[in-house]
């Protein structure tokens, strides 16, 4: 499942094709994907122009000069295709959409960007863009984790109190928006606390490296392009999925990469998903 920097590389990849450039068609080859999709979203969507592509959490979000904003969600198995804009390739070129390609954007400049879901977990909707953040998919999201609002005091004041483990505190979309189970497991490892830690009992000196260390690891996830460990693609419409090394998820029984740790790395189970920790140096 794409965690906020494969979104952010997904956004990143859109970019250039999306941004200022009018949809000339938009072709929604089905009624729905994790939800109904909104009433005639091809005739809102053709001729607008997208004025601005951002995110929010792991929402993608394009402003559209209709005054709708087009939010997207890849859900779990969600990809975002782009086909290039080579000279005289007109779109009866094209070949013939795919399996579970759902919705097709031809745009200006003659880039194709098609939404591939498999299993149909992820989600479309239009709103106005001035009550966007206010849209029933993002009105409870908590700060953004590399916002100026997700601070140490900000999370001190969330956790006070809580029992549930902070691996479970640092997930919950209403606390911080975007974190998944695999870089909530590098920051705890990064910041040497222990995934199942009360989430009240953390010190404040403590959430005083977390908080860095959450943006530390999203940071360079992003910079690496995302990262991956299924079928996912590139924004750039390249086959593959992104190599990226991590301290601790996914390394059961490996040497803990701490300097001057000789800690192994081990796995437990929390809320029905692997947490990955060192047993010497997070407590
Ligand atoms: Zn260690």
């Amino acid at each position: 499942m794409p965690e906020l920097p494969e979104v952010e590389t997904v956004r990143r990849g859109l970019e250039p094709a999306m941004a200022g450039a009018r949809i000339l068609r938009a072709q929604v080859r089905r009624p729905d994907l994790r939800w109904p999709l909104p009433a005639r979203m091809s005739e809102r969507l053709t001729g607008a122009r997208v004025l601005r592509l951002g995110r929010r959490s792991k929402y993608i979000l394009a402003d559209l000069d209709t005054g709708e904003t087009l939010i997207v969600h890849l859900g779990m198995s969600g990809r975002m295709l782009v086909e290039g804009a080579a000279p005289g390739d007109f779109h009866h070129q094209r070949a013939a959409p795919r399996a579970h390609d759902h919705v097709i954007l031809d745009m200006e400049g003659g880039a194709r960007i098609t939404f591939n879901d498999a299993r149909r977990f992820g989600a479309m909707d239009l709103a106005p863009t001035a009550a966007a953040e206010t849209h029933w998919l993002l009105a409870r999201l908590g700060p953004e984790p590399l916002g100026n609002a997700f601070t140490a005091d900000y999370l001190a004041a969330r956790l006070a109190g809580r029992r549930t483990p902070i691996k479970a505190a640092l997930l919950d979309q209403r606390i911080v928006a975007g974190l998944g189970n695999i870089y909530v497991s590098e920051a705890l490892w990064q910041a040497g606390i222990h995934p199942r830690r009360p989430a009240g009992n953390v010190s404040a000196a403590r959430l005083a490296v977390l908080v860095p260390a959450i943006r530390a690891v999203l940071t360079a996830a992003i910079e690496a392009g995302g990262s991956s460990l299924r079928d996912y693609r590139q924004a750039d419409g390249e086959l593959g999925y992104f190599q990226h090394s991590f301290a601790a998820y996914d390394r059961e029984g490996q040497p803990c990469r701490r300097d001057g740790c000789t800690g192994t790395i081990r796995r437990i189970v929390q809320s029905g998903r692997s947490s990955y920790y060192c047993s010497a140096c997070q407590r």
